[in-house]
């Protein structure tokens, strides 16, 4: 018998990947949601299959349901969507990991729990290895982000301790792909977008800041993998992609692959803004096996794709 699998945040942009994978495998899937940022339109196409089912909830609030595992990514991840109303975002993240802590100390569930690259804040040291305690500002509008997402890990690690509950922490960083929400404000979609439209392509900064972006795909393999690790491996583990581009790299390579006219213009960087990132993933090749296969430049094809797809069925504006 396949095993009951919660997603949460299963309706955003990776959760609702995440479910379509879990069910080809045969396990049963509860995909949840409070739909903040996430989209039915993800899902939507789930929805006739007996083996999934939706619950619309809030995982601030806790909730009693029997599961075999549990993967915690209900959170908003990009900085536009989680500054919005940062002290939710802090509960979601808290009350959001304790409360699933809960559900799988009482169901027995091995739980993961969707970190991020943010632990490093703006990191000193280059390329990021697990050991790296991180370098995040508390006070800074990124903090309600950066310090949930750290006292989740802490949460979790506490639980495995005391009470035993098996764990897995995998750090993501920078994911794209279809199903990113249109007006998420992430670099890529933003700068996909503007190519498609023809507007002007917003570097904030000089552009020369980087990131290590990975495709969905190969995202989602190396999450799944890290579930079906050993309970002895708790992580927490980097799953990105160590190519390293600046930001006007990136958008230069939008422009090319859409064929756009659209320019470059710069606005001030944000504050707090990372200066570089880069995944060290020794540790994901050598326990999961796991290394990213799909190159920026075919991810960003595809992810243009898509885009393309939904402005020309009218579903984003033009
Ligand atoms: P997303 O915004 O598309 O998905 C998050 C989902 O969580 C949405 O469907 C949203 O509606 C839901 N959600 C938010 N608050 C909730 C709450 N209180 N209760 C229930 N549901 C709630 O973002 P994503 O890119 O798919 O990210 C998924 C997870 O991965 C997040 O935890 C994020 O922090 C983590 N992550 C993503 C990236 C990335 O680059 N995409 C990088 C690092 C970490
Ligand atoms: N960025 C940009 N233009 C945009 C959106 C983002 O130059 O329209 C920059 C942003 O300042 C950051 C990088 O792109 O340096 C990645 O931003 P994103 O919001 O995608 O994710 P982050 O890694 O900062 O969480």
């Amino acid at each position: 018998m396949g095993k009951t699998v919660l997603v949460t945040g299963g309706g955003g942009f990776l959760g609702s990947w995440l479910c379509e994978k879990l069910l080809e495998q045969g396990s049963d899937v509860l995909c949840l949601d409070n739909f903040f940022t996430g989209d039915k339109r993800n899902i939507y196409h789930l929805l006739g299959n007996p083996r999934f089912e939706l619950i619309r909830h809030d995982v601030t609030v806790p909730i009693y349901l029997e599961v075999d595992q549990i993967y915690n990514l209900a959170c908003p991840a990009s900085p536009v969507h989680y500054q919005y109303d940062p002290v939710q975002t802090l509960k979601t993240s808290v009350h959001g990991a304790i409360n699933m802590l809960g559900l799988a100390k009482r169901t027995g569930a091995t739980i993961l729990q969707a970190s991020t690259s943010e632990i490093y804040g703006d990191p000193d040291i280059h390329p990021q290895v697990e050991e790296y305690w991180g370098n995040v500002n508390t006070l800074g509008p990124r903090a309600c982000y950066d310090e949930g997402k750290r006292a989740a890990e802490t949460l979790f690690m506490d639980y495995h301790r005391q009470h035993r509950v098996a764990v897995k922490i995998i750090r993501i960083f920078n994911t794209y792909g279809p199903r990113m929400h249109p007006k998420d404000g992430r670099v890529v979609s933003n700068f996909i977008l503007q190519a498609l439209r023809g507007e002007d392509i917003t570097i904030y900064g000089d552009g020369d800041q980087t990131r290590s972006f990975c495709y969905r795909d190969d995202l989602i393999d190396g999450m799944m993998r890290l579930m079906a690790t050993p309970a002895e491996i708790t992580g927490p583990i980097n799953v990105g992609n160590p190519g390293e581009f600046t930001i006007r790299e990136l958008a230069e390579l939008t422009i090319e692959l859409t064929n756009s006219s659209s320019k470059l213009v710069f606005r001030p960087l944000p504050q707090d803004d990372p200066r570089r990132r880069k995944p060290d993933i020794t540790k994901a090749k050598a326990i999961l096996g796991w290394e990213p296969t799909t190159p920026l430049r075919q991810g960003l094809q595809r992810t243009i794709d898509y885009f393309a797809d939904l402005l020309a069925k009218g579903l984003v504006e033009a």
